[in-house]
């Protein structure tokens, strides 16, 4: 993957350029300080009046005049950038359209970045009980109870909204202890010798393929197939194992942060210790020391979300995406980019392994298998489980009441399983208590004053909420509008509105929700999952949330509220969605010897998708999708990219998406076709109007220099923006 040579040392006073995390666009070039600098090296450079944070990314252009070169201030003591991951983060600027210094912003999210190692005072939980236990103090011990690790004062004051004297207080008394430890020390070994599970038939030759793969040295990917429940997280920790007796750094991409707790109590079964972990609820310290150790090896295997990809690895060669079909993986702010894809280019860039799991494969996947780009293992069975039996309940014949959602057929089911000790899941895709409230009297929905889109009754918390931007208002007791008393009404279903009725429905029934939003704190969400894996509950309510990769021994049967909600809409991958979340929602019953139901609320049982998800004919669905998918040109047979406009007023908004729809020349050049402008779908968020248009290419067109060929073409001046959404996930 490597360019021609360039050097990778630089003699004081060498020209260099250093690329910033400053919206400049490219490299800038400086002289090398004393005693030389190498490639990769983490700076501070001076830029007008300020200090920056700089990679030493090669030499100079010669753009800068000599007399004007500024010299480097200094060199920063963090493990240098390795060329792959600079050269990943060129490439995957490139395939996004985004600034480069954009891409090395997402790689240095790590505070205190150059501050040399020091000992620091870390709180943790003490040997004692507390004489009185206040209510400050209480927080305290949960928020020491919640951290993985100790916490800064700094942290604990702030995780537990208390006063420094609490903390204080409680530590006089021994029940919080003080402890010195340096910052940034390497996690505890894993053991790669350690034994895992003995394997069944098939999880032992897919376990020995990945092994074989790891021995190899080199890049490949390879999609790990298996329904939910076969054991496909068993066998790809022993590719991990591989890859740590090789004395290779692995990575675990999760699409969720609340399944991090469970696997990583798996992690430290299998391996002895605990890995690192990742995701957007590290306190800083937390952060500094992931990021420290991925550089010098001192983490052998980091756990976490999308953006764990862009650590700075000292010698990465395995990735797991979990789940890998999982829309989450798209970041749909700020720099746009899709964890999958970009794993792969990574791997291939670090000569690494990329193992791709899911019982659902995105269909992008499933075309790469059969053009042979990527290897593909089965795990057929489960492991000690059959799979559910599937079942539609034709809503058509069922004659339910308004404003009520459990059929007679499936409220029979929860009653026989409740009967014989088992659990039931009542499942529907929404937060929330009511999705739309309105007016008896006039007619008025209740809609968010700054974007396009109808306030959601959260009844838990009181309020209506939108769920675009997540302004939210107390709930009225009079209609805004017309002025009304008592004349607002809840329209539709949400999760908390099923609870209501499932408890009204089963009186006798211990219901537990889980819906994202309800839950104040990963730790609360982790403690509810494990209650009722525990058997804590006889009915689950939940929303998508519970779709992914729980394991409830217990749960026998699946209802499924509202199969058709993603059918509807426009969407390109309505189908596709459809059938995963389906089938693994429907996964989660019956995981563990006794056999499970999945029950389908449908108004169209005759639906295709619905027929192919009652069938379970997995191939035969793939293939229908891929031959439409493939007649119409569309992912993964063709390409689209999506342009997003938005500013403040529609007519500047709209201009620009016309200015852009003319001056297609560079497009056509390519034979790609320009759709819109058109109002996005959702035509106003935080109060900035929306246009879109959506661009249309053959799989091989070089369409990423042709966008930005016409983009350029435009003047994009603030406050209006411009984002570009290469292969977007969604078009909203
Ligand atoms: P998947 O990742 O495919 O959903 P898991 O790896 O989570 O499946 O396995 C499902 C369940 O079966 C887990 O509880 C796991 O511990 C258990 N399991 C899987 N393989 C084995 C094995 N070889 N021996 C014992 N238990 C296993
Ligand atoms: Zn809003």
């Amino acid at each position: 993957m490597s360019k021609a040579p360039i050097p990778d040392a630089f003699p004081e006073g060498a020209r260099i350029a250093v690329l910033t995390t400053q919206p400049l666009g490219r490299p800038l070039d400086y002289r090398a300080p004393a005693g030389g600098v190498r490639a990769g090296a983490f700076v501070e450079v001076p830029l007008g009046p300020r200090k920056v944070l700089g990679v030493v990314w090669g030499a100079g252009t010669g753009e800068v005049a000599a007399t004007k070169l500024r010299a480097v201030l200094r060199v920063l003591d963090a493990a240098p950038m390795r060329p792959e991951l600079r050269a990943f983060l060129e490439r995957a600027a490139d395939y996004t359209l985004t600034p480069l210094p954009a891409m090395l912003r997402l790689a240095t999210r790590a505070p205190g970045l150059g501050d040399p190692p020091a000992m620091r005072r870390l709180y943790v939980p003490g040997e004692r009980a507390p004489t009185r236990l206040t209510d400050a103090r209480a927080r305290v011990l949960d928020a020491l109870e919640a951290a993985t690790s100790g916490l800064t004062l700094a942290e604990l004051t702030e995780a537990a909204g208390a006063s420094a004297s609490v903390v204080k207080g409680l530590a006089a008394q021994g029940a919080v202890a003080e402890i010195a430890t340096p910052r940034d020390a390497p996690f505890p070994r894993l053991d790669p010798e350690a034994r895992g599970k003995p394997l069944s038939a098939d999880q032992a030759s897919a376990a020995a393929e990945l092994r074989a793969g790891m021995a190899s040295g080199g890049y490949a990917t390879t999609l790990l197939k298996g329904v939910t429940g076969s054991g496909k997280t068993e066998v790809y920790l022993e590719a991990v194992a591989e890859c740590l007796a090789r004395g290779r750094q692995a990575l675990v991409l999760l699409p969720e942060i609340a399944l991090t707790a469970e696997f990583l109590d798996r992690v430290e079964a299998r391996f002895g210790a605990r890995p690192a972990e990742w995701h957007s609820g590290l306190t800083m310290t937390e952060r500094r020391r992931v990021w420290r150790m991925a550089g010098e090896g001192g983490a052998q295997m980091v756990v976490g979300a999308r953006s764990a990809l862009f650590l700075p690895f000292a010698d990465l060669g395995l990735v797991i995406v979990d789940e890998e079909h999982d829309s989450s993986y798209k970041q749909e702010e700020g720099v746009l980019y899709n964890a999958r894809d970009m794993s792969v280019l990574r791997a291939a860039h670090a000569g690494a392994q990329v193992v791709l799991a899911s019982a659902t494969p995105s269909l992008e996947t499933w075309a790469n298998v059969e053009a042979g780009k990527y290897r593909r293992l089965e795990l057929a069975a489960r492991f000690g489980a059959v799979l559910p039996e599937m079942r539609a309940i034709d809503m058509r014949a069922e004659g339910l009441p308004a404003g009520r959602w459990i059929s007679e057929t499936l409220a029979r089911g929860v009653e026989t399983r409740i009967a014989a000790g088992e659990q039931a899941l009542l499942f529907i895709n929404r937060r929330g208590y009511a999705p739309v409230t309105l007016c008896r009297a006039c007619g008025h929905q209740i809609g968010c004053p700054d974007c396009d889109a109808r306030l959601v009754e959260h009844r838990f918390l009181k309020r209506l909420v939108c769920h675009q931007c997540g302004e939210s208002i107390p709930k009225p007791d009079a209609c805004p509008e017309c002025g009304k008393e008592e004349s607002l009404a809840a329209i539709g279903p949400g999760v908390e509105r099923l609870a209501e009725e499932a408890q009204a429905r089963f009186p006798e029934a211990r219901l537990a929700v889980l819906s994202s939003d309800l839950f104040a704190s990963a730790r609360a969400l982790k403690a509810e999952i494990a209650a009722i894996a525990e058997g804590g509950a006889d009915i689950v309510i939940g929303t998508q949330l519970v779709a992914k990769g729980h394991n409830f021994p217990l749960l026998t049967l699946v209802g499924v509220i509202d199969a058709d909600l993603a059918l509807h809409g426009s969407d390109l991958r309505a189908a596709e969605r459809t059938f995963q979340l389906m089938r693994q929602v429907a996964g989660r019953a019956g995981r563990s010897g006794k056999p499970g139901v999945a029950m389908l609320q449908t108004h169209q049982p005759d639906h295709p998708v619905i027929r192919a998800i009652l069938a379970g004919d997995e191939e035969g669905f793939w293939r229908a999708e891929a031959a439409a998918r493939q007649a119409a040109g569309m992912p993964p047979y063709g390409r689209l990219a999506g342009v997003i406009l938005s500013g403040p007023e529609p007519e500047p908004v709209f201009q620009l998406g016309q200015a852009l729809a003319r001056a297609d020349g560079p497009l056509r050049r390519i034979g790609a076709e320009v759709w819109g402008p058109a109002p996005a779908p959702i035509a106003r968020i935080r109060g900035r109007h929306r246009v879109r248009l959506l661009v249309k290419a053959a799989k091989g067109a070089p369409l990423q220099p042709a966008l930005a060929e016409w983009i350029a073409q435009v003047e994009v001046k603030a406050p209006l923006r411009l984002a570009v959404d290469i292969d977007p996930q969604s078009f909203f």
